[in-house]
């Protein structure tokens, strides 16, 4: 009887834990669109029973939502693109540290906030693309030598008031110092084939059209591109590989600073860098896993593996103001 009766302490304790770690309602602020998060959160729904509720809007309007809210807000999660818009939300104090063993394994370092506040979920590689019937391979090499007198009137660039082109220019800046920097992107400025695009797919459309000879792009818009128009001259290069590597950049997430859920959405978190929902995340917009484990999509496969610059992505936030105004002294619009 006594045994009976113990085992069934054990089991109410175990049913009332588990009810705690798993019976939860998460929120998630996700600058992310609502067609790349939803079949994620439904898995996670389906694997663990928890439900999700979520919004989706601008990474500038969630941030000025969760300040606006404080302690009051539902969010428990942070979704959104570019460390830089990730550094802003910790700065901002909205974020909290998160101290856990597994995302430190399957996140490599220099895709994570030194102080746990912030986590890459998947890579962005911004890459140099190029018109094959213009230029051969063996011409390009690096993200500097665009600079050189070889691609005077042939680059094309998006503008530079996009993030993705202030966290690029903001490593540069954290690699070579300001003044080296201020260099390369007037030697960009004065190689460019037209003003800059207001997109990344409007560069590559120019390039494909012979508007330019070469940009820089992130990888999914070629691969988006070319799904719909498979014959479109256009080829991926890899530059600085005997250098640092290219420049990549997140999508990410973390915890809000007032979340009430801590620990369910740690494990949310963490389910995110997993394996079985890392594919889940990075293939719907042919972005590349985070974690080192997981192969990409095959599309993105197919265009070889390279070295990724490895120097933390929190330069990026750092030195966002200076690379603004850099561009702006650098004549960059
Ligand atoms: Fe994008």
């Amino acid at each position: 009887m006594k045994k009976i009766l113990s085992l069934m302490m054990i089991i109410y304790f175990w049913v009332a834990v588990s009810a705690t770690a798993f019976c939860q309602e998460l929120v998630v602020y996700s600058a992310r669109n609502e067609h790349l998060i939803r079949p994620l959160f439904e898995a996670y729904t389906k694997e663990t029973g928890v439900k999700i509720d979520y919004i989706t809007d601008k990474a500038a309007v969630l941030l000025q939502r969760l300040k606006a809210e404080g302690q009051a807000t539902p969010a428990d999660l942070l979704i959104t693109v570019d460390a830089g818009n990730l550094w802003h939300a910790a700065q901002e104090g909205i974020l909290q540290p998160v101290a856990s063993d597994i995302l430190v394994k399957n996140i490599p370092s220099h895709l994570r906030d030194p102080q746990n506040r912030w986590f890459g979920l998947s890579i962005r590689a911004r890459t140099i693309v190029y018109n094959p019937r213009k230029v051969a391979p063996e011409e390009l090499s690096t993200y500097e030598d665009l600079a050189g007198p070889a691609w005077k009137d042939r680059l094309v660039l998006r503008t530079s008031k996009k993030v993705y082109n202030q966290s690029l220019v903001a490593m540069l800046i954290t690699e070579h110092g300001d003044a080296q920097t201020e260099k390369i992107i007037k030697g960009w400025v004065s190689n460019l084939a037209a003003p800059p695009f207001s997109s990344d797919t409007k560069v590559l459309e120019a390039i494909a059209a012979g508007q330019g000879d070469v940009g820089i792009v992130n990888t999914y818009y070629v691969g988006r591109l070319l799904a719909k128009k498979p014959d479109l001259p256009l080829a991926i290069f890899w530059p600085n590989q005997a250098a640092n590597g290219v420049h990549v950049n997140i999508s990410g997430a973390g915890i809000t600073t007032h979340s009430k859920h801590h620990k369910a959405a740690k494990m949310l978190l963490e389910w995110l860098s997993s394996p079985q929902a890392q594919n889940l995340y990075a293939d719907v917009n042919l972005e590349y896993p985070v974690n080192p484990q997981v192969s990409p999509h095959s599309m993105i496969a197919s265009w070889g593996k390279f070295k990724q610059n490895p120097i933390n992505l929190d330069n990026a936030g750092k030195y966002q103001a200076e690379a603004i105004q850099l561009m702006d002294r650098a004549g960059y619009r």
